[in-house]
């Protein structure tokens, strides 16, 4: 029923070796201009662990926008939800997205991170009322020029200390 789940990694490769690896999917979604060491974080994002499919991820990836290196990752037979592509842009926030049906690119777009984060992101404040345990309260967490700040504390962030 399905094929044993294929996992290519190049790391440190450049886009060539990278190109090689990550082989071209009929369906499914690809995903662009990771930062370098965040490759995995999307897989787990897009819950690649134990789906069954074929996934492809390189990272390491020779790129000109990205200087330092970039992850790409391919995945059959998945296709992210909004809610799945906001929490993409948390961690990814150059990220492009391409769905791809019968071997044609259907959409590519950027990420965005949400004006509005409610549920996605802890605030990065320990005495916060949102991380205490006896209260049922769901984080609230507003993105403004590249920085998260909590709806309940007013505690400001980066996107470093944000745990996804
Ligand atoms: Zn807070």
């Amino acid at each position: 029923m399905f094929g044993r789940p294929c996992y290519s990694f190049s790391l440190g490769g450049g886009l060539w070796m990278g190109e090689r690896i990550i082989e071209k999917i009929m369906n499914g979604v690809s995903v662009d201009h990771i930062p370098l060491g965040m490759v995995w974080k999307v897989a787990q994002i897009l819950h690649v662990e134990g789906c069954g499919e074929r996934v492809s991820l390189a990272d390491g990836c020779n790129s000109v926008k990205m200087p330092e290196g970039k992850g790409v990752l391919k995945i059959e037979n998945i296709f992210p939800s909004d809610g799945e592509l906001d929490l993409i842009s948390l961690v990814a926030p150059h990220a492009s997205v391409s769905v791809i049906r019968n071997g044609l690119v259907e959409s590519k777009r950027r990420v965005e991170v949400p004006s509005v984060l409610n549920g996605l992101v802890a605030c990065a404040n320990g005495n916060c009322i949102s991380q205490d345990d006896h209260e049922s309260v769901v984080s609230k967490i507003y993105y403004v020029d590249g920085k998260f700040r909590c709806h309940y504390c007013g505690h400001f962030f980066g996107n470093g200390e944000a745990e996804v």
